[in-house]
């Protein structure tokens, strides 16, 4: 683990299920919410798989698809290098 660096979009990804399952450590957990305090693209992501959640009661990994996944960073990557005009 990189313990004390910020955290960035794909290790976020990895651990988010843990997040959601409130299952990370405390300096983990910490790092998470800093990540999503300054990127909008992962706070859609982890506001969507809440709202997963809420319609489904639960998640489970296979709910992660990884293709899915896949896109969702590029999109994050991809609306990082263009973002949209204000
Ligand atoms: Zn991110």
């Amino acid at each position: 683990m990189n313990q004390g660096q910020d955290m960035n979009c794909d290790e976020l990804v990895e651990v988010v299920t843990d997040f959601l399952d409130d299952a990370l450590d405390a300096a983990t957990r910490r790092r998470f919410t800093e990540h999503l305090a300054e990127c909008d693209g992962c706070d859609a992501y982890v506001g969507q798989l809440r709202t997963t959640i809420g319609l489904t009661g639960t998640l489970r990994a296979d709910d992660l698809q990884p293709d899915l996944r896949d896109r969702l960073l590029t999109a994050f990557r991809d609306w990082k290098a263009h973002p949209s005009p204000r």
